[in-house]
């Protein structure tokens, strides 16, 4: 387990370092941004970084947002991972993998860790290649959309058996 503290310690310091070699203002907004980004348990969307902003009463324009999550991403703090199409989510880089249940109805995303595709994925080597991490996404439908879908059906079936009995 990595030491949340610690590892909070290090993020600081590689945004400080990176910030200096790319002659960058080190701005309250750069940290603040960086810190609300760190709290988050799982791999999270740039909505919910503005949202968590936004409800800690700590105002900064979307731009400033999305700037400083590309730059947390150079600085090698964050990791960018696309997600079904359109989608982008972060994790920090020392994260533990999530799978991503895509709902291909409504495309919500769920995260799920699979302690034991994780101890397969860890133990897996492929030649002549050194993994860092991986993405995985799998495509299905969600209870809520699957309820729905057969709700729906079952309004047809019933419209169509008014139809012929008229
Ligand atoms: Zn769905």
């Amino acid at each position: 387990m990595v030491d949340a503290v610690n590892s909070n310690t290090v993020a600081v310091e590689k945004l400080d370092k990176y910030l200096k070699a790319n002659g960058m203002r080190r701005t309250p907004e750069r940290y603040k941004i960086l810190e609300q980004a760190l709290a988050f348990p799982k791999q999270f969307a740039v909505e919910d970084l503005e949202q968590a902003m936004a409800s800690n009463a700590f105002a900064v324009s979307k731009a400033t947002i999305y700037n400083t999550v590309d730059l947390l991403v150079a600085a090698g703090i964050l990791r960018r991972l696309s997600v079904g199409a359109g989608h982008t989510l972060y994790e920090r880089v020392e994260a533990v993998s999530y799978i991503h249940l895509m709902c291909e109805h409504c495309k919500k995303v769920k995260l799920v860790k699979d302690l034991n595709f994780m101890a397969y994925m860890n133990a897996r080597k492929f030649a002549a290649f050194t993994t860092s991490y991986y993405n995985l996404t799998i495509y299905g439908v969600c209870n809520d959309c699957a309820r729905r879908i057969k709700r729906e059906k079952r309004q047809l079936t019933i419209a169509n058996r008014k139809k012929k009995q008229q």
